[in-house]
């Protein structure tokens, strides 16, 4: 019997999934990028003898105890990857140049805070053991053993079951840094934890991960790492086309009366090409609004499009300077004096710098990489900027940049006078190369984990076509991508009566 053939858009983390996953169970698939690299977002770019980089943080699942961890070994030789697990989250610089240590150790940091105060022991504890409690990770092997379009009541009962003391995640959900901050009659504390992240719940996942050093950074970046999948994918006899941009999901009438299925795509070059079912792996809006028309948009769907809020874009800054920082830890949070306002209306209290002196294959001998994101929601500033005034737009980013290197030089002795490479990415550039809407490097915002249900794969009158990665499932993210990606090709083999296949055929 001929295989099934399946075209993926997209060759980030979800499209390769989905394709490595579809290749193992037996579908002749073929993934068309519109990039001349995988990845899509989880990518690294060179310059000056740098590589600048800045997507993966900590990799959930990084270390065997976790759930996760298996499943990403069934792509890529976790086992080779070196990752790098930091002893402080942050260090917290006040505004009144105090370092605060948030170590990942849980233990350790209990007792650096419980000793510069000893009067706020209660509040420690209950934050510290409300960390540990996230630790558990009977939830996570619930949700990770079948999609969730499989789920029945009894396995929402498990899941909730397993979610560690609901009722603490529900306090801390409800929590802000500025109401956590409250509580401490440190001084100090008070003003280090106000730089926490909002929830403080959010805080906590990370910091759990962290102590038991299942959430390591991937040595020699994003893009190194979004290769591993591309291997896999291509040792499993999967075709990319890079280059490739999709501008049309081709459709058909399929029998009934207002029911089509989709049967191919069309390049923007004019060529076509034909399948059985048809994969997008790409920005959400784009493929339902442009490559289909908005033809099968239904309701909830628009209403989602129409309303909800997205994750920020970034200007993201690079630098390479040529000493190195072996003093400093992996992420500065540097509380400023003054908001610093930029040309497109953000506002930051606070800058993230992340010195990648854990990462020497990011900057030649002897050099340090340096990455400050600042967020940002105003692509159409960017956008607007880089298509009128060319010239204006590069002026801007350049003062940008040197604001920042000031602000950064007082607190890393030597960085002004030492720079030798500056890159300053926008929410254009994330756009330009991902064409994710309005450069969105995550997709919708999480605003409540109980709430956010992920989006449908499917649409209601098209067959044959299924969705995945960051756009349909709030949050977005690494894992989020790899996952819908394994979902998805477990959901096409149950409806082509195969067993679901983990392993090269
Ligand atoms: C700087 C940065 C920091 C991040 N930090 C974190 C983090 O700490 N933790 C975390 O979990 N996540 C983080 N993320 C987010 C995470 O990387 C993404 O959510 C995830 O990689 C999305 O994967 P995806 O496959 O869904 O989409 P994408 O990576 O966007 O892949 C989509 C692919 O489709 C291609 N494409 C688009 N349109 C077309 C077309 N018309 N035809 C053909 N191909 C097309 C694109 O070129 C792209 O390759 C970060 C991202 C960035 C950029």
């Amino acid at each position: 019997m001929s295989k099934k053939k399946v075209i993926i858009i997209g060759a980030g983390l979800a499209g390769l999934s989905a394709g490595c996953y579809l290749q193992m169970n037996g579908f002749d698939t073929e993934i068309f990028e519109a990039h001349n690299l995988p990845g899509g977002l989880i990518t690294s770019w060179k310059r000056k003898g740098y590589t600048i980089d800045g997507c993966i943080h900590g990799l959930l699942g990084s270390s065997p105890s976790h759930p996760l961890y298996h499943l990403w070994n069934e792509l890529i030789e976790m086992d080779k990857i070196d990752f790098y697990d930091s002893d402080t989250k942050f260090v917290i610089i006040t505004k009144h140049n105090r370092r605060f240590f948030e170590y990942s150790n849980l233990n350790r940091l209990e007792n650096y805070m419980k000793e510069i105060s000893p009067e706020d022991s209660t509040v420690i504890e209950d934050f510290i053991n409300g960390v540990r409690k996230l630790q558990d990770t009977k939830a996570y092997e619930v949700m990770l053993k079948k999609p969730r379009e499989f789920f029945n009541v009894l396995d929402y009962i498990k899941m909730i079951k397993f979610t560690p003391m609901l009722g603490v995640m529900k306090k801390w959900l409800n929590m802000s840094a500025e109401e956590f901050s409250n509580q401490f009659k440190n001084p100090f504390l008070s003003e280090a934890t106000k730089s926490f992240i909002s929830p403080i719940l959010f805080e906590m996942f990370v910091l759990s991960e962290m102590d038991l050093r299942r959430s390591g950074y991937p040595i020699g970046g994003s893009l190194k790492f979004s290769k591993l999948f591309e291997r896999k994918y291509l040792e499993l006899c999967g075709k990319i086309r890079y280059n490739s941009k999709v501008s049309k999901i081709n459709t058909i009438p399929n029998g009934s009366p207002k029911l089509d299925k989709a049967c191919g795509i069309t390049l923007e070059n004019g060529e076509t090409y034909n399948a059985d079912i048809v994969i997008s792996a790409m920005d959400g809006r784009t493929t339902i609004f442009h490559l289909l028309n908005g033809r099968y948009v239904y309701k909830k769907l628009l209403d989602i499009y129409k309303t909800k809020e997205l994750n920020p874009s970034l200007i993201n800054i690079s630098l390479g300077v040529n000493k190195t920082f072996e003093n400093e830890p992996g992420t500065l949070i540097i509380n400023l004096e003054h908001p610093l306002s930029l040309q497109d209306g953000s506002i930051y209290n606070y800058l993230k710098v992340r010195i990648f002196n854990y990462d020497p294959t990011l900057a030649p001998k002897g050099k340090t990489f340096i990455n400050i994101p600042l967020e940002t929601k105003n692509f159409e500033f960017w956008s607007e900027l880089r298509s009128e005034n060319r010239e204006k737009y590069r002026e801007i980013k350049t003062v940008i940049a040197e604001k920042i290197i000031e602000l950064v030089d007082i607190h890393l002795d030597g960085l002004k006078r030492n720079i030798d490479m500056v890159d300053v990415a926008t929410p254009v550039s994330y756009h330009r190369f991902t064409h994710n809407w309005k450069g969105s490097i995550q997709g919708w915002a999480n605003e409540n984990i109980f709430e956010n249900k992920p989006i449908k794969k499917e649409l209601p009158k098209l067959q044959n076509f299924y969705m995945i990665g960051q756009w349909v499932q709030p949050g977005g993210g690494v894992p989020t991508a790899f996952l819908s990606g394994r979902d998805l090709a477990q959901i096409i083999c149950k409806r082509e009566r195969k067993s679901f296949k983990r392993t090269k055929i």
